[in-house]
């Protein structure tokens, strides 16, 4: 039941909803879920299909351009259309709003990894045919994006035609009223070339600006009892009909392949061709054979399970598997913040792959982790010139949104300023490696990433009265901005710097010669380095006596309180409805900020202060932006707030399922999709990865759930865990005896080992045993 996600009648105020629902990718090819035939009724459709990275350069208008604002920011490109087949029964254009549709049901697989839609529809002159629609977008040739279609006539028919089209002029979606979509620069590619070539139909395009080219190769077949064939080739694009004879079922596929610049260098036909070429004579039902084996494999680490929730159950796995069709597995890309399933932030990339989404793959499938890890490593020479136009002397300042390395973001209160943008990409460096141990990842990528953030922290901050205070940067609530001494950037800059110096001397200890070359090349000697640990040791992080908490920045407890209770429903989210001034000078959080920090690292400060800070926030924390709900159910479970805990997860669980924030048409919320998995394995699991190793806090609210089951990998093993009312098991499925702390006790595990621990009972200091 909850391996797929199901629509039992259509619905047409759902439509634009579903399409982001429906999405298919693999990480490289996206195409939302819009129907073949078209809706042919309102403006109610974004019609798309992406390429990860593939991207256009727009001019970025500022009113006043002050210094080292960025020019021109990326825009991922929506590409050549080859959704659209449209069906004609005895001359009658099939639609779902003619006739009568008498059965309808639209299925996404997870298992599968396949969309599909059944029909039975009756046309307005009362021909009755069945219809199933299947799509897929292969996991295993990532180039590919099928279409199936099998047309049945329930009722006598003479003839049935179908036309398929492949279009390439395509335009970007654009809203000018809301700042989280593109409000502007729509058309973005030209046509190159559109024709026949053998029974290939060739559709090439190019980007306006970046001059990318992409192209689709297509090939159809059919399956009649007798049809008939045409083509027709305009400026913009191949249509190819088949008329067939309606006597009996008529079933057409479409293979499409996509090929582009970025991967395919210049031959994006030939090789396209050559794909399939490879793949002819192969079926619909072959791809999926071959992409439930690779599901399969995906499931095995991956899955959640939970039983006594079906809801929820089927929320966590569409979540993962939107995950995995979004993340990039190529050196050129990476997840954007919708991933490929809609144009809501322009296809950038954010500090949500970080902080976010990258936990899951580093726990799940830790190959793609690093794929994300080498990709930001890729753009470390543009974080340096950032750095250098920003006007720093050292350093590397990562873009707040980006594809390519270079700043995308125009409203630099809410973007550039968020440096804490390179200390969340230095923690996640950390991270892989405490769960890796991977020294050649060390020696290759990590080291030079974290010598040259923490040189950036030095250069921003600077020591007053014996402490070290940064200022002038924005955290990530981005209803508070440019502030002074942000806790969340402050304790993140001071892991970055720890850190830091901690590679220096583990390099030391295992390659001297690297480290010695990397001095030379980055003119970094021991004075630095010891510098970047008293920066550590003297951080300013600022506490309230009073309150007993963390404030958020240097001014953000002395404005007055927003008035939350009194703002009416609709002024939500704020951000569409107030001048970010008007904002700015009120305590209110768009998300987590402090209490993020303090779930980064816990470490930092006691359970009292994490505690009343939580409670503090909690009280001005709108949750607008969609990465806060799943931080609050983390800490809630850490502090054993039982209701809360399940409440907030229950929010990001089916966020877009349920199409909460109102937004979802524009693509899936990817960092609140890992969040989800995160509240449950750092949340309700009580999972830490530190140096001191792996722990787990558990905590099940006893809601209606039974049993909650995962799988971790760590350091090359398997590890499963599952969580009863009353207990939890954890089994060392794969690798070598592992050991790790279940609250404050050591537990060592065999191969093969289950352990099972009461909980029943249990009275522990949660923080405590996690430290
Ligand atoms: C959030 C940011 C986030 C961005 C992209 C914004 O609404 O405030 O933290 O990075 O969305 O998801």
């Amino acid at each position: 039941m909850t391996w797929k996600i199901s629509k039992g009648s259509l619905d047409e105020k759902s439509l634009l909803l579903n399409e982001s629902l429906f999405a298919l990718g693999n990480g490289y090819l996206g195409v939302r879920g819009n129907f073949e035939e078209g809706y042919q009724q309102g403006n109610n459709s974004i019609r798309g299909t992406y390429i990860n990275a593939f991207h256009d350069e727009t001019e970025i208008s500022y009113g006043e351009k002050l210094h080292a604002f960025p020019d021109t920011q990326q825009k991922l490109v929506n590409i050549i259309d080859s959704q659209d087949v449209t069906i004609f029964i005895d001359g009658e254009l099939f639609s779902l709003f003619s006739g009568k549709v008498m059965e309808y049901e639209q299925n996404l697989h997870f298992d599968g990894g396949y969309s599909e839609r059944i029909i039975r529809w009756l046309s307005p002159n009362g021909k009755e045919v069945k219809l199933h629609f299947r799509r897929m977008v292969s996991f295993v040739l990532k180039e590919l994006f099928l279409i199936d279609i099998k047309v049945e006539p329930v009722t006598p028919v003479n003839e049935i035609k179908i036309v398929s089209s492949v279009n390439g002029d395509v335009s970007n979606y654009i809203d000018k009223n809301d700042p989280r979509v593109a409000s502007g620069h729509a058309k973005r590619l030209f046509v190159k070339e559109a024709g026949m070539q053998a029974e290939y139909s060739i559709v090439r395009n190019q980007t306006m600006v970046t001059n990318l080219e992409v192209a689709c190769v297509t090939d159809s077949t059919v399956a009649a009892s007798d049809y008939q064939y045409n083509s027709e080739t305009s400026e913009s694009g191949v249509k190819e009909i088949y008329t067939c004879n309606g006597n009996k079922p008529v079933q057409f596929t479409k293979f499409n392949v996509y090929t582009d610049t970025l991967r395919h260098q210049e031959k994006l036909v030939e090789t396209g061709l050559g794909i399939l070429q490879k793949i002819k004579g192969a079926v619909f039902e072959d791809f999926i054979v071959e992409q439930t084996a690779y599901l399969t494999n995906f499931w095995n680490n991956s899955d959640v399970t939970i039983s006594g929730d079906q809801a929820l159950q089927e929320g966590i796995r569409f979540n993962l598997f939107h995950l995995l069709q979004s993340v990039g597995k190529d050196p050129v890309s990476n997840i954007a913040a919708k991933g490929l399933s809609g144009e809501g932030y322009e296809g950038h990339y954010f500090w949500d792959t970080e902080i976010y989404m990258f936990p899951v793959f580093l726990m799940t499938n830790p190959d793609l982790a690093k794929n994300l890890l080498v990709q930001r490593y890729s753009t470390l020479d543009s974080a340096r010139l950032r750095a250098k136009e920003m006007g720093h002397s050292k350093g590397a300042l990562f873009p707040w949104r980006t594809i390519t390395g270079t700043e995308s973001s125009g409203f630099f209160p809410a973007g550039t300023a968020q440096y804490h943008i390179s200390a969340d990409i230095a923690y996640s460096y950390v991270q892989y490696f405490l769960a890796t141990t991977d020294v050649s990842f060390l020696k290759d990528y990590m080291a030079e990433v974290l010598f040259e953030t923490a040189r950036l922290w030095m250069d921003t901050g600077h020591m007053y009265n014996g402490q070290f205070r940064i200022d002038n940067v924005t955290g990530p609530d981005e209803y508070t901005c440019i502030v002074n001494n942000n806790y969340y950037t402050n304790i993140m800059a001071k892991n970055n710097l720890n850190w830091a110096a901690k590679v220096y001397k583990l390099l030391e200890e295992v390659d001297s010669t690297l480290l010695d070359r990397m001095k030379a090349e980055l003119s970094l000697n021991e004075e630095e380095v010891r510098e970047w640990t008293e920066a550590a040791e003297n951080m300013y992080l600022p506490y309230d006596e009073k309150l007993g908490i963390n404030a958020q920045d240097d001014t953000f407890l002395q404005k007055n309180r927003w008035d939350l209770q009194a703002t009416p429903k609709e002024k939500f989210p704020l951000l569409l409805n107030y001048h970010p001034l008007t904002l700015y000078r009120y305590q209110v959080c768009k998300q987590a900020d402090t209490v993020l920090g303090h779930f980064l690292l816990e470490d930092e400060q006691n359970l009292e202060t994490i505690k009343k800070s939580y409670d503090y926030y909690e009280q001005v924390t709108t949750h607008d932006s969609s990465l806060s709900y799943c931080i609050f159910s983390i800490m809630a479970s850490k502090l054993g707030y039982t209701e809360k805990a399940y409440d907030y997860f229950m929010k990001t669980a089916r966020l877009d399922l349920d199409n909460t924030h109102g937004n979802t048409k524009d693509g899936l919320h990817m960092a609140n999709m890992g969040g989800t998995w995160m509240a449950i394995v750092y949340g309700f699991a009580g999972l830490r990865l530190k140096e001191t190793g792996l722990s787990f806090a558990p905590f099940l609210p006893p809601k209606k759930w039974e049993t909650a089951s995962f799988n971790v990998q760590f350091q090359n093993r398997l590890l499963s865990v599952t969580m009863e009312k009353d207990a939890i098991s954890y089994w060392l499925k794969a690798g070598e005896a592992l050991t790790f702390r279940h609250f404050d006790q050591a537990i060592t595990l065999q191969t093969g080992e289950e352990i099972k621990i009461s909980t029943d009972s249990e009275e522990h200091d949660r923080s405590l045993a996690i430290v």
